[in-house]
């Protein structure tokens, strides 16, 4: 080697040994860390402040959001907007609605009543959710769903859907009860409420909150219909209530009322139709798609006695409330983009709070249960404020 070859050779070196590395880094982050155990990015679900409770106010607010009907993100097209919003907008502006409305409301949790994503455009179910999902999980609120009629067209399960759902960061999503073997569908199941801190009803429940798989489709008689909630469901629903009604008392309080409970569920029952010819607050704008078959729901829930209000989805266009033997029946009102709705009339979305009694300066247990709307526009504008249940 001759003075003048050693810069030129230490170059060639130099570059081919960068060649190597770079060569080894790329096959190293493309190919083999698919492979090689124990060098996956391992996410742990992070987990909701639970249980939920009642705020020093005396108040627990609920934020229902249904029929997101999620696609693929920024490339999928809004249905039944006006001609000067569509060519901008996208699933994301249903993104932007939730995030909308968790700031404005602040509520203690959230409830997604089903079609949470578009299964039929979803490319892969696991990243709609995802995405669908995301405000809820931003905002580190504790937050639930169950399934509705769309969910599971795409790339996964309706089992697989909730144990995706339940697996999700700050979810309180359930499959169906640990304990109870035979309940169909996935997504059954119960959250409890507790009182104020520091107060007597601190570790009670003064809030039930019952959460209920109405299925997809079904076919009865050769006719295609939709889902119902079948007999092992109603059955699981009235031996808990029963149980969190005598057996989950404070000790030393006295209270002639039960605690109050309300039911979430996506596909409205049949006698949704009857508040057609009864006052409802709201409106009624489409059919409602319920099932042919008729599984006794409002009967089970009347002979319940602490069911006070049933929160559903579905019908996107049908946003009202209706009282049924008793029992308080309301829609959301689809808040998605990708979902059917009516080129201006907002989407929209459905608050429900609970306020606790004061007696002696002690916060007991509940005695009024409201609910209002909020819609998509500059305001967020709040509609059809109205009680639902108060103690007598
Ligand atoms: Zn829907």
């Amino acid at each position: 080697m001759t003075p003048t070859d050693f810069p030129i050779k230490c170059e060639q070196s130099f570059l081919y040994l960068s060649f190597i590395f770079t060569s080894l880094y790329v096959l190293h982050c493309s190919v083999l860390q698919r492979f090689l155990l124990g060098h996956e990015q391992v996410h742990i679900k992070k987990s909701a402040d639970l249980p939920l409770r009642f705020r020093s106010d005396g108040t627990f607010k609920i934020l229902q959001v249904s029929d997101m009907h999620f696609g693929n993100g920024a490339a999928t097209r809004c249905r039944d907007v006006l001609p000067s919003e569509f060519g901008s907008c996208s699933d994301l502006n249903t993104t932007r609605f939730v995030r909308r409305l968790i700031e404005a409301e602040r509520p203690d949790f959230i409830a997604f009543t089903g079609d949470n994503i578009f299964g039929q455009t979803s490319v892969d179910a696991a990243e709609s959710m995802f995405r669908a999902f995301t405000p809820a999980m931003e905002s580190k609120l504790p937050w639930a769903a169950i399934l509705g009629n769309h969910d599971q067209e795409s790339t996964m399960t309706r089992e697989e859907l909730m144990s995706f759902i339940s697996l999700m960061d700050y979810s309180i999503s359930e499959i169906n009860p640990p304990a109870e073997k035979g309940i169909h569908g996935f997504g059954n199941y119960h959250l409890q409420v507790h009182g104020v801190l520091g107060s007597s009803l601190a570790n009670s429940s003064v809030l039930n909150l019952f959460f209920l798989d109405s299925g997809d489709r079904e076919v009865v008689n050769g006719r295609r219909t939709y889902g119902w909630i079948r007999e092992s469901q109603l059955c699981w629903l009235q031996g808990l209530s029963q149980k969190l009604q005598y057996g989950g008392r404070w000790e030393g309080i006295s209270t002639d009322s039960l605690t109050p409970a309300l039911a979430f569920f996506h596909i409205p029952i049949p006698e949704i139709w009857d508040l057609w010819y009864k006052k409802f607050i709201g409106q009624f704008q489409e059919a409602v798609a319920c099932s042919s078959v008729n599984s006794g729901v409002l009967r089970a829930f009347v002979s319940t006695g602490d069911i006070k209000a049933a929160f559903m989805g579905h019908d996107h266009k049908n946003d009202f409330c209706g009282n049924l033997n008793g029992i308080w029946f309301c829609y959301g009102g689809g808040s998605g983009y990708h979902g059917y709705g009516m080129a201006g009339w907002p989407r929209r979305a459905r608050v429900i709070q609970a306020e606790l009694e004061q007696k002696y300066r002690e916060w007991t247990g509940v005695k009024r249960i409201s609910t209002w709307k909020r819609l998509d526009n500059e305001r967020l504008s709040v509609i059809d404020d109205q009680v639902l249940w108060e103690l007598q």
